[in-house]
């Protein structure tokens, strides 16, 4: 008996070890940007005087036409996994300062906050107060804005079909859906002032944001996710689609995901967003979010082969640099 025990318990031990050892592995070996590297758009020319869209990771696009910018999430902080499992997060301004300056943003006419998970509204209030915007969201964001001593004339909130415009800029904000994780759902019903844990950032809703200027439009797509038939009516030039999360879905998921974005939108371009593993800085070069949290090469291989049927181009958006979304198309 002892030694029967003492032998199962021996077994218990390797397997365990052998386990974290393999997790500890695969969430180290990242997968490879570098079969995508001819996919990535080129810097805009510095005479191009038309719309142009900077990527800073996960859903944050400066969307700029040279007289009104505007920032979607404005997330730079990007607490490290340690952070996010055992303490508490909150927006770091010195990080916050730097970054929008590397990005040459100043002024900023809005913060459109997609939804209130840390890693899309954490940030939004201190860049409104760095840069002057008006933060622009759900009721949850709003009190993410109250919590860091923003006043109620720097706030607005939206609901479903709500446009507001800036500038050159109609922005109108549409109910979606947030891909399917255990974090889903949820409300922040009063100022949330941080540190907190990261949980404590909920969902409060998804908006999609369809932005129209002048002849173009985009459409910014923070979560992969989707509710059948709200996008019916709109169309959208070019969808930066989030593709986090969409490798771990079956088929039948993924092609409803694209039908209801892009399709319903005619978008002829896509560029995937929020596939960079955010516990990692924005100064670094970003890397894929790994497993066992997404399967980033099965979601590019959806997109691509999809985007292929349709005749829709696929091009990833270099991080800092301003593109022209819609060169070439
Ligand atoms: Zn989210």
């Amino acid at each position: 008996m002892g030694t029967g025990q003492g032998k199962s318990d021996r077994l218990l031990v390797a397997v365990i070890l052998f386990g974290a050892g393999w997790l500890a592995y695969k969430l180290n070996s990242r997968p490879s940007l570098a079969p995508y590297a001819d996919l990535v758009l080129p810097p805009s020319d510095r005479k191009f005087t038309g719309l142009r869209v900077a990527f800073l990771g996960v859903s944050t696009l400066l969307v700029d036409d040279g007289e009104t910018a505007i920032l979607t999430d404005g997330f730079f902080t990007r607490p490290n996994r340690r952070k996010l499992l055992i303490g508490k997060v909150e927006p770091d301004r010195a990080l916050i300062a730097k970054s929008l300056e590397r990005s040459g943003i100043k002024h900023l006419a809005a913060v459109i906050v997609t939804h209130s998970h840390y890693d899309h509204a954490m940030d939004s209030p201190e860049v409104a107060k760095l840069t002057g915007a008006l933060v622009v969201g759900s009721g949850s964001t709003a009190n993410i804005a109250r919590g860091w001593g923003l006043t109620e004339d720097h706030i607005r909130m939206v609901r479903d079909g709500e446009s507001v415009s800036f500038g050159r800029f109609r922005v109108t904000l549409i109910s979606s859906q947030h891909a399917p994780t255990v974090f889903t759902g949820g409300e922040i019903r009063e100022p949330l002032v941080p540190p907190v844990r990261a949980n404590h950032y909920q969902e409060g809703g998804i908006f999609s944001v369809l932005i129209e200027h002048d002849e173009k439009t985009l459409l910014i797509q923070s979560s992969a996710g989707f509710v059948e038939a709200a996008l019916s009516g709109r169309r959208a030039d070019v969808a930066f689609l989030a593709v986090g999360g969409l490798g771990r879905q079956d088929d039948v998921f993924q092609h409803a995901y694209w039908r209801e974005i892009v399709k319903t939108v005619g978008a002829r371009r896509i560029i995937p967003i929020h596939w960079d593993d955010f516990t990692l800085p924005l100064e670094q070069p970003l890397v894929p979010i790994p497993f066992p949290f997404d399967n980033f090469a099965k979601s590019m291989a959806f997109v691509l082969d999809r985007g292929r049927q349709d005749g829709v181009d696929v091009k990833f958006a270099p991080t800092w640099t301003k593109i022209d979304p819609f060169v070439g198309l």
